[in-house]
């Protein structure tokens, strides 16, 4: 999908909730370096559906076989932004110098930042560089996400119903960041950090794959709205925000209803839940 779009969606959502409009401010600067990052000289992986799908039957997501390497220079305005949204937030200015030096330095590259098998981003970075994984999981998806959407924009279509039941997007490796309900009452779990989408089991945990429905919760919002609602997994205390077209058939996309839902994130965190690929409360909250 196009940032321009998105962006759009963006201001129906804050119109909707005006509130919001302020202190989420910063991922609409976030979302305009999106809209800027220029595809012009960059090649999309052109794999057939035969050679996704061999990967998918095997359980690897594209990118850990895919040669992409991205051009430091060409995403410096995404990692400006990204930097900038953590140091507006105050609290992380130890993790925005260490990773600015080492970026700087050229001791890390953007495939650092790349999912990989059970988290995001080097594990070097947390533990070498000094860099908490939420802020990786953050500096990913900030950086990444234009450059990873347009790489995989030819495969997209080669990902049928049933080639890939597993917790992560299956283009690029990462947990999903939102779920929808869709028409036909499929769970369609999205990726933020490439923009891809999937089909996964509504009783499943994407995060542990514990799968005992006792054990798969719904935490409840003071204010309920219908159609929006929080699965929580009791095992890894993950929890994830799902959204039900069905009730809900104008929402904005997986994105941009998952960033304009601050209200929900309150509530799991409140409760002792946490998400792989932190919202601003949750990196806000590590601030103060
Ligand atoms: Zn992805
Ligand atoms: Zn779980």
């Amino acid at each position: 999908m196009g940032y321009a779009k998105l962006l759009e969606e963006w201001d129906d959502l804050l119109a909707r909730r005006p509130a919001f409009r302020e202190p989420l401010a910063p991922y609409g600067a976030l979302l305009e370096s999106w809209a800027r990052w220029s595809e012009e000289g960059f090649l999309r992986l052109r794999w057939t559906a035969q050679e996704c799908q061999e990967r998918w039957q095997r359980e690897v997501p594209l990118l850990s076989e895919a040669p992409l390497s991205i051009d430091r220079d060409g995403i410096e305005d995404l990692v400006a932004t990204s930097l900038e949204l953590l140091s507006g937030l105050g609290g992380h200015d130890d993790a925005i110098r260490h990773f600015a030096e080492a970026w700087d330095a050229g001791e890390i590259n953007p495939a650092a930042l790349y999912p990989g098998k059970g988290r995001i981003g080097a594990a070097r970075l947390e533990e070498g560089v000094g860099v908490p994984q939420e802020v990786v999981s953050f500096l990913a998806c900030g950086t990444l996400r234009p450059v990873l959407d347009a790489y995989f924009a030819e495969c997209r279509s080669h990902l049928t119903g049933t080639a890939w039941a597993v917790g992560v997007c299956p283009f690029c490796g990462a947990p999903p960041g939102f779920a929808d309900v869709t028409e036909g009452g499929q769970r369609q779990l999205a990726c933020h950090v490439c923009g891809g989408g999937w089909v996964f089991p509504r009783l499943h945990c994407p995060f542990c794959g514990h799968q005992t429905a006792k054990d798969l919760v719904r935490l409840d919002a003071e204010e309920r709205e219908e159609g929006y609602f929080i699965s929580a997994c009791l095992q890894c205390r993950a929890y994830v925000k799902e959204l039900d077209r069905r009730v809900r058939w104008n929402a904005g996309s997986a994105l941009i209803e998952d960033w304009g839902s601050p209200h929900f994130d309150l509530v799991a965190s409140r409760a002792g839940y946490w998400r792989p690929l932190p919202s601003l409360i949750q990196l806000a909250r590590r601030a103060s």
